[in-house]
């Protein structure tokens, strides 16, 4: 059996890729993984654990305090809020956190080399979305590649959201049956349940739904 382990945040993406691998490699051979790297919305991790044992999968949750400690961006560093726009000197929305993408996936990649798993999955997407520079596919290509080398092994990284929409995205969350799942979900910057509506998190998940026409499952519980 090819197993497969889904990083799982918690938020709408990485559910919609839960679902993905379900679907591709069966329910009992997939597992999932969270990252506790000092995110100051610590509902993030409650969401990852409900998400997972809601699609009945395990889910593990490993430590990376790091980044907190290194600071300077919006999701980790409670001095910085999250602003709108993006910033002149580097282009990208200070919610980017520099090397999170790369970090996650090599220790993924570390879980699943000790565990025999040959496939990973990640929601990072290079369409209608922020810029990070860690979610295109030519950084997820030639890091496949580095642990590949590293590690000595086959490792497979998928990324099933990469070219598409945020509307795409929603309506193959609906068609992986993935939406009863969305209830549970959290995506909002300013970490607000029922969600802020107003940050950019916030304003391009109403959008992907508004667009495929589908009520918000999150939205629609409160
Ligand atoms: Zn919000």
């Amino acid at each position: 059996m090819e197993k497969a382990l889904v990083v799982l945040s918690g938020g709408q993406d990485s559910t919609t890729c839960l679902y993905w691998a379900i679907d591709r490699f069966g329910v009992n051979a997939v597992e999932s993984i969270t990252f506790d790297y000092g995110q100051r919305h610590r509902t993030e991790l409650e969401c990852a654990a409900t998400v997972a044992n809601f699609a009945g999968v395990a889910n593990t949750c490993l430590p990376i305090d790091t980044f907190a400690a290194l600071g300077g961006d919006a999701l980790t560093d409670p001095g910085v809020e999250v602003a709108g726009d993006v910033d002149d000197s580097t282009g990208l929305p200070n919610t980017f956190v520099p090397g999170r993408n790369l970090i996650f996936l090599t220790f993924a990649a570390a879980y699943a080399y000790q565990h025999d798993i040959g496939h990973l999955i990640t929601g990072v997407a290079q369409t209608d979305y922020s810029g990070y520079p860690d979610c295109r596919e030519e950084t997820v290509e030639a890091l496949q590649r580095a642990l590949r080398l590293g590690m000595e092994s086959g490792i497979t990284i998928h990324t099933p959201l990469m070219h598409l929409s945020k509307k795409e995205t929603v309506e193959l969350a609906r068609d992986l049956g993935a939406l009863p799942a969305m209830a549970f979900t959290h995506t909002c910057y300013n970490g607000q349940r029922p969600p802020c509506g107003t940050c950019p998190a916030c304003l391009l998940r109403a959008k992907g739904f508004a667009e495929a026409g589908i009520a918000d499952p999150l939205l629609v519980a409160q």
